[in-house]
């Protein structure tokens, strides 16, 4: 099937991180709702960067960024490790009555989407999802008289719709047992996402409606179906509630208004149409999901030998970074068709610029492609297709001469491990 025309979605992030009050009551507010579950995670938004051996390689997020690739991420997003527990409302218009029952609309997203942050955090982040209004919950207002489209602010549509969804499920839910909400919107409601996608997510937003003491400050709105008629929706559908529940937890959307053209398929906040794929090995360094010790900082001068092995399998050495400023660097992993990567059809080491100064939507990360121009090895719908082919294989180099970096694969060991040389200046 043809991939839809409209797939470039506008995601508000409204963070505004201005009072220092607010920032404490958003992370009590996540804090004392849940107990910390042991993690050996080092990363995340908690980490202390000072004392870190890897410093020069966890570049920070510049001032005026509003969500960044930096590290650590900034307080008020939800917490990536441990247990997290997800309040899911279904809810439904006088203009858009639900369409199939509620429960049908949350089993389009569970278990799937737990079982991704599963496969994906290498069981660091267990997603418990709760849904304690089993019904539809009709909104006061027609879906017309919210104002929402696509793009559309949080004020003032976004704000009544919350104030009006506390006041209809507050008798039946305790809100400050939760770490993020998902509205999962009667999918009836709104344009077809083959149109205009509409999910969008607010995240760290402290200034949204409070219920049971706690801000909704970090909230995911799915509409619609994702469905491209490739005969796929059932299996990857889904994909949209971890893409935005990203946002939820600080990272970036990774396409840009020309599309997937910078990171194409290889991260979810990059692509979540089409097949199953993962996360960049830096967003699960900056969600806690991978340990220091995964992580190889090239950040001296000469040449540097690295063994990575595959990102999708736990344990051992995940991630090469090359430091280039405070601010931006190179980073080297290895991807297969294992875990959450479905579409990779070319194994091999992914080579990525990472710039914490370029916002959200902006393009922070741009993966460099190996084999430019050969319009990709991929066959799937929905997959970006140039890109698709871009990691480096054995007997390959990446270079960046402004630079003056050069990064070679020397070759492909058992397991999967791939060694790679770095020389930098
Ligand atoms: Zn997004």
């Amino acid at each position: 099937m043809q991939q839809p025309r409209h797939r470039i979605r506008r995601h508000r992030h409204p963070i505004a991180l201005a009072g220092a009050t607010a920032l404490v009551i958003a992370v009590m507010a996540t804090a004392s709702s849940n107990l910390p579950a042991p993690s050996r995670a080092s990363a995340g938004p908690s980490a202390a960067a000072e004392d870190s051996p890897l410093g020069a390689c966890r570049i920070t997020a510049a001032m005026g960024v509003q969500m960044s690739e930096g590290m650590p991420t900034a307080p008020g997003y939800a917490r990536s490790t441990g247990r997290i527990k997800a309040l899911n409302l279904m809810i439904d218009f006088s203009d858009a009555p639900g369409s199939g029952t509620a429960e049908e609309r949350l089993a389009e997203f569970f278990p799937q989407t737990s079982q991704w942050f599963r496969t994906s955090s290498y069981g660091r982040l267990t997603y418990l999802p709760e849904a304690p209004v089993k019904g539809w919950l009709r909104m006061p207002l027609p879906f017309a008289e919210y104002g929402i489209e696509r793009g559309s602010p949080y004020e003032p549509g976004y704000r009544d719709l919350v104030k009006d969804l506390v006041a209809t499920a507050d008798p039946k839910v305790d809100f400050s047992a939760y770490d993020l909400v998902n509205v999962l919107v009667t999918p009836n409601a709104g344009p077809s996402a083959l149109d205009t996608v509409l999910s969008v997510t607010f995240s760290a937003n402290e200034d949204a409606p409070y219920a049971d003491g706690v801000p909704l400050a970090n909230t995911s709105f799915v509409y619609s179906r994702q469905d491209d008629g490739s005969g796929s929706y059932v299996e990857t559908g889904y994909r949209v509630l971890p893409h935005e529940n990203g946002h939820v937890f600080g990272l970036p959307d990774l396409y840009t208004m020309e599309g997937g053209g910078s990171v194409g398929h290889w991260d979810i906040m990059s692509e979540d149409w089409g097949a199953n794929n993962d996360f960049l090995g830096w967003h699960k360094w900056k969600l806690g999901w991978l340990d220091n010790e995964q992580i190889d900082c090239a950040d001296r001068t000469g040449t540097s030998e690295h063994t990575l092995g595959p990102l999708a399998t736990e344990g051992g050495t995940k991630l090469a970074f090359i430091p280039l400023s405070a601010e931006t660097g190179y980073a080297v992993e290895v991807r297969t068709p294992d875990g959450n990567d479905a579409a990779v059809c070319r194994p091999g080491v992914l080579i990525y610029k990472v710039s914490s100064d370029v916002d959200t939507g902006q393009g922070p990360v741009s993966v460099a492609d190996s084999t430019q121009d050969s319009g990709g090895c991929t066959r799937q719908p929905n997959v970006h297709a140039e890109l698709s082919d871009a990691p480096f294989r054995p007997g390959e180099t990446f270079t960046d001469r402004a630079n003056g970096i050069r990064i070679s694969v020397l070759g492909k060991g058992t397991d999967d491990n791939y060694r790679v040389r770095v020389t930098r200046p």
